[in-house]
């Protein structure tokens, strides 16, 4: 006899409690790969049994997860604002606080689609995503700004490709437009917003978690964390619009020093960070004022 799908959850929770923070949920989404069913169904149908293939498949999930493999490489998705993403190895698994990256960018978009009043030709807002990975924050922004196009640009042409697959998945084709090359420079014209979760880690601190699965190219912002800020930041004034804004997602200890780093490099813009659920620092917001950024030149 088999056991039941309460009993595998029980056993597997116990078993992950060491390594994870959300033991049980990892499970659930665990089982419900092996089974090839919603979670909704695994929590509906406790008392089914699955065949023996499909513990032992589960069972090798719990064994891996229980090393520190991310569920989200093992069952090869993961949510991110609301929307089911394809997610490899060769991208970052999206985390929970980027969504407050999406947000405030939303909002920017808002502010200046207001401003611009009735614009009949498409696209009314050009956006950049740099260091898209998975394509979370370009298929995020996309999906709420049908007025927008969205450039989504990558060093890595391995997770252009997985970026690919989740912009087709949401049908966003023609309207994300994904770039290879470093930083800015594979950009065609100057942008409205531009949206970056560059690599911020200090890398040899993180969680050796991160550290063995997640991607460096991702990760590693340098000996003290800001290396990718720098060099962005030193082609952000000719990249951005007048009256564009700037958000870019940044690690907790990092408010002031990437604050004064933008501020150096838009002399002309207001600049705010803004703190995530946890109350702590997340994002930079700048906002590049009109008329003394029109006197700049302007192209890439
Ligand atoms: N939030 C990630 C972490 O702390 C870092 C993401 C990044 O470097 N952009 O693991």
């Amino acid at each position: 006899m088999t056991a039941s799908i309460a009993e595998l959850l029980r056993e597997a929770t116990a078993r992950l409690q060491a390594t994870s923070q959300t033991p049980r949920l990892d499970a659930e989404l665990l089982l419900a790969h092996a089974l090839n069913w919603p979670r909704a169904r695994v929590l509906a149908e406790r008392q089914y049994h699955p065949s023996s293939e499909q513990a032992a498949t589960f069972a090798a999930l719990v064994a891996r997860r229980s090393q520190g493999e991310p569920v989200a490489y093992l069952i090869g998705r993961r949510e991110f604002y609301g929307l089911d993403l394809e997610v490899t190895p060769a991208t970052l698994v999206p985390r929970p606080e980027t969504e407050l990256l999406v947000e405030l960018a939303l909002a920017e978009a808002r502010r200046l689609l207001l401003a611009r009043g009735q614009v009949t030709d498409w696209p009314a807002l050009t956006l950049a995503d740099i260091g898209t990975g998975s394509g979370a924050i370009a298929v995020a922004l996309a999906t709420h700004l049908p007025e927008a196009l969205v450039y989504a640009v990558d060093l890595s042409a391995e997770a252009l490709a997985v970026a690919g697959r989740n912009i087709a998945r949401h049908g966003l084709q023609g309207r994300v437009r994904l770039l290879h090359g470093d930083l800015l420079a594979p950009l065609p014209e100057p942008v409205d917003l531009i949206v970056s979760n560059p690599p911020y880690t200090v890398y040899a601190e993180i969680a050796p978690d991160v550290r063995a699965y997640e991607p460096r190219l991702a990760l590693d912002g340098g000996p003290n964390g800001t290396a990718v800020y720098r060099r962005l930041l030193a082609t952000v004034p000719a990249a951005l619009r007048p009256h564009g804004a700037l958000l870019l997602e940044i690690g907790a200890w990092q408010g002031h020093t990437v604050a004064e780093l933008v501020r150096a490099a838009l002399p002309d813009a207001e600049v705010q960070v803004h703190q995530d659920l946890a109350g702590r620092d997340r994002v930079v917001v700048a906002r590049r004022a009109g008329r003394q950024a029109a006197e700049r030149p302007i192209g890439v």
